[in-house]
């Protein structure tokens, strides 16, 4: 492990930008009574002393860029008890301080898209206290740390959506209050669209085969990859399936703009009062170009409604439910949540929405083939659902 770079931060604790076999990592760090260094955990004073140097305001610290929203510190701290991807630390009831376990490769889009979404004052995600990126050798910015405000209680929809759907397929009684939630998530994902809208441009058709192909790409991989029952009906129906991706280079003309680019309900979380969207990070398996990229509105819509539809499969892996039930939820909820966004998001093309939801499959199969088999279950299931569902639902 060889340090790079580091970020000073009051009383002997320091941000560290480290290289390991995997790749680079930022580590907090904090020094002993005995003048040694070694890595903090939650309690010993780095993500409070991170929001300290928030409240110095916005500036620059050699190849480390502070963008600061907030004036507050705050005191405590304890870790997140969820499994996460990153690691974060919350700071009393306040902030919640993200380090970057692993740094992608610069450019990092959090910055414009949070910046953009802050300015158009929408309020749909956690207020954003601020942002650390760091400017690797090769000149490229990526983000180290991310603050947020604290939301007590919050949980993401692998929870409250697996749980709403489980109850709805269960009893017809508790449906009111999944097509409400539902509701609001598709009306929150249109605000933020529409929050974004000053961001919006068209795709040319360079843009347009350059997602087809990478669409036929996914498609590749997966079928190379996929020993279950979606890799041989890949390979079964692969005209279809090609037919269906292939629409993606037609999108010449249509509209992009800043989107999530990573949607799904394990981004959205609920909180006591209400729906937020947050981790504005980009799609994890595109490159750092391609993740810097416009996009339709509706790839995000895409990502939620196939979530959706996986969000049931979950359901229906945990516990025991009627298969017709399941299926009737199911669809209402894609449709909820459908209704619910075109209505506050008029102008959205939906032209593109079965092929993105194919493409999600598609890496889910690669993803759970690489990284995750036990997750195969899901677009084991997804696949045959969506090439034989209605063009619609
Ligand atoms: P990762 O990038 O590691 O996946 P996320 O930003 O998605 O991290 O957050 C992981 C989890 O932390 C979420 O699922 C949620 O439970 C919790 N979390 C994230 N942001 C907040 C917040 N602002 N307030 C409360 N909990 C949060
Ligand atoms: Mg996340």
């Amino acid at each position: 492990m060889t340090d790079l770079d580091r970020l000073e931060l009051a009383g002997n604790r320091q941000l560290v930008i480290v290289e390991r076999p995997g790749g680079l990592a930022a580590v907090p760090r904090v020094q002993d009574p005995d003048g040694g260094w070694r890595r903090a955990v939650p309690g010993d004073g780095v993500a409070e002393a991170m929001l300290d140097l928030l409240t110095a305001g916005s500036a620059e610290y050699g190849n480390f860029t502070v963008i600061s929203w907030t004036q507050r510190s705050a005191t405590g701290e304890r870790p997140i008890t969820v499994d996460q991807t990153n690691e974060s630390v919350i700071v009393g009831d306040d902030a919640i301080v993200k380090w970057a376990t692993h740094l992608d490769d610069g450019p990092h889009p959090a910055p414009r898209r949070i910046t953009a979404l802050r300015a158009a004052g929408f309020a749909g995600m956690p207020v954003p206290l601020g942002l650390v990126t760091w400017c690797s050798p090769r000149g490229e910015q990526t983000l180290v740390a991310t603050i947020d405000e604290y939301l007590p209680g919050a949980v993401d929809g692998w929870t409250w959506a697996v749980e709403l759907v489980t109850a709805a397929a269960q009893d017809a009684v508790a449906r009111p209050p999944l097509i409400a939630a539902v509701a609001e998530v598709g009306r929150l994902v249109a605000d933020m669209h529409t929050a974004l809208a000053g961001t919006a441009s068209v795709a040319d058709a360079a843009q347009a085969r350059a997602w087809r192909d990478a669409a036929f790409e996914t498609l590749e991989t997966a079928v190379a990859l996929s020993t279950s029952v979606s890799g041989a009906m890949l390979r079964e129906r692969r005209g279809e399936v090609e037919a269906l991706l292939d629409g993606l280079g037609d999108l010449a003309g249509t509209s992009v703009l800043e989107g999530h680019g990573d949607l799904h309900v394990g981004q959205v979380l609920q909180t006591e009062e209400r729906f937020v969207i947050t981790d504005f990070d980009g799609n994890p398996v595109l490159s750092a170009a391609a993740r810097m990229q416009p996009i339709p509105a509706a790839f995000d819509v895409a990502g939620m409604v196939q979530s959706l539809a996986h969000v049931a499969i979950v359901a229906h892996k945990y516990t025991d439910l009627d298969p017709h039930a399941l299926a009737d939820v199911s669809s209402l909820v894609r449709r909820t949540f459908l209704d619910a966004y075109r209505r506050s998001a008029p102008r959205y093309d939906p032209a593109p929405l079965r092929a993105l939801r194919l493409q999600q499959i598609l890496r889910e199969i690669s993803y759970a083939a690489q990284h995750l088999p036990r997750w195969m279950y899901v677009p084991d299931a997804a696949l045959p659902a969506l090439l034989d569902e209605g063009i619609t639902a």
